[in-house]
């Protein structure tokens, strides 16, 4: 049981970085932040002042990203760049970098290869992110799409931002939201589940309903 592999999609506001975090806790296994990667590579691309829109160059930035993903802090090279790479200039960055297809194939490559060697070792991981349960690793044991209702998200995200629910900071939060979700769709399928992911919709669930609910199909 302890080497199993959760992996769990979902669009931004959805909750899935708060449950996956949580389901690995529990389990007491790995947790894999793949939003955190592609983050981290657009920070990069930003403070090495690389075209983001340059397919080749930000591609080859990928190869030299020396990356470390540790629970709650994340280190490129010898910077912390943990509450950098959450910065609305850095989440403006990321969208060029996510569609990239050779940025993404690297990641999926680098994520599954994390991922088999997690069961390999016989530790177990819980991935999240918008592709791991149809690109990176199918073949996970436990797959689930976390969805939530385009309302539900837009007020957590607009809590997690602002800290207030007004109808400024609500429509502040809407445009990036709708935007963001609309831009990773073009190059990841997670609105409706692949056949064999369950689909859980958070809208009117708490956090710890959703994680009963992911620890019991593991
Ligand atoms: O999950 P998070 O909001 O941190 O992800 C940041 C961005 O990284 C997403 O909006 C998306 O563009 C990209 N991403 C992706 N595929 C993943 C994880 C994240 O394209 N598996």
């Amino acid at each position: 049981m302890s080497a199993v592999l959760v992996a769990i999609d979902g669009p931004s506001g959805s909750g899935k970085s708060t449950v996956a975090r949580r389901v690995a806790e529990q389990l007491g296994i790995g947790y894999l932040d793949t939003g955190a990667m592609y983050r981290a590579l657009a920070w990069l691309a930003l403070s090495e002042g690389v075209d983001l829109h340059d397919e080749v160059a930000v591609r080859a930035l990928a190869d030299r990203l020396d990356l470390e993903l540790s629970p709650g802090r994340v280190r490129v090279g010898e910077v912390d760049v943990t509450a950098a790479i959450r910065t609305p200039e850095v989440t403006a960055a990321v969208p060029p970098v996510a569609r990239n297809l050779a940025v993404r194939a690297w990641m999926a490559q680098e994520q599954r290869r994390q991922m088999l060697a997690a069961r390999e070792a016989g530790t177990g991981m819980v991935a999240e992110g918008r592709d791991i349960t149809t690109v990176v690793c199918p073949e996970a044991d436990v797959r689930v799409l976390l969805t939530a209702s385009e309302e539900a998200r837009l007020r957590r995200r607009t809590l997690e931002l602002h800290g207030e629910l007004t109808e400024e900071t609500l429509e502040a939060t809407r445009a990036q939201i709708v935007d963001r979700d609309r831009s990773d769709a073009t190059v990841s399928e997670f609105f409706d589940p692949a056949p064999g992911v369950v689909l859980i919709d958070s809208s009117n669930a708490s956090i710890d309903e959703v994680v009963e609910q992911i620890l019991s199909l593991v």
